[in-house]
């Protein structure tokens, strides 16, 4: 894993049409927070059993949201948009009301070259299982790392299989609520 602090990570949708950066210039940007969601919304909208996400400010974002061509927001609730290329069908991005500032980011948009890291070519060989090769170093143990912000919609969670996530766990929204592992023993 990359021990430095990266100024950006970028991302993007699967047809290219939508590729961002997310800085984190500003002090106390970095680590950031990060949050699963096990709703059923975030399931069929991802076509995922959870969804990771990246809880940033909304100025961290370049080019702002708007200004991809192919971008469109779909209503998923009253105070909520969900944000996908309309090209390619890639979920993008959250946005809610209450977080006016904020934008959470799908962690699985972001590039291989900050989430796993650069594959060494150098270092490939094959063996009898397949390709192997080594990466340079990333960040995908700190972009992925619900223990900052927490999980959300536990009671959603599919025993043995997406029960097992570190942080704090809520069995719905974090707002206002204690969270399962402190009230329960
Ligand atoms: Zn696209
Ligand atoms: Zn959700």
């Amino acid at each position: 894993m990359a021990s430095d602090t990266p100024n950006k990570v970028s991302g993007g949708c699967l047809c290219g049409a939508i590729h961002y950066d997310i800085l984190f210039k500003d002090e106390g940007s970095w680590p950031p927070m990060v949050a699963t969601c096990q709703c059923n919304m975030c399931r069929k909208w991802t076509g995922s059993l959870v969804s990771t996400n990246l809880i940033v400010k909304k100025a961290q974002v370049s080019p702002a949201w708007p200004s991809f061509t192919t971008l469109k927001e779909y209503q998923s609730s009253p105070s909520s948009k969900r944000a996908f290329c309309s090209g390619c069908g890639s979920g993008i991005a959250w946005f809610s009301d209450d977080m006016p500032d904020e934008v959470v980011v799908f962690v699985g948009t972001l590039d291989e070259e900050y989430l796993m890291g650069k594959v060494i070519e150098e270092t490939a060989r094959e063996t009898e299982h397949g390709k192997e090769f080594e990466r340079a170093p990333a960040y995908g143990r700190i972009l992925a790392d619900s223990s900052s912000a927490g999980n959300l919609y536990w009671q959603n969670a599919v025993v043995g299989i997406t029960d097992n996530l570190p942080g704090p766990k809520f069995l719905q929204h974090f707002f206002d609520k204690v969270p399962l592992s402190e009230s329960v023993e």
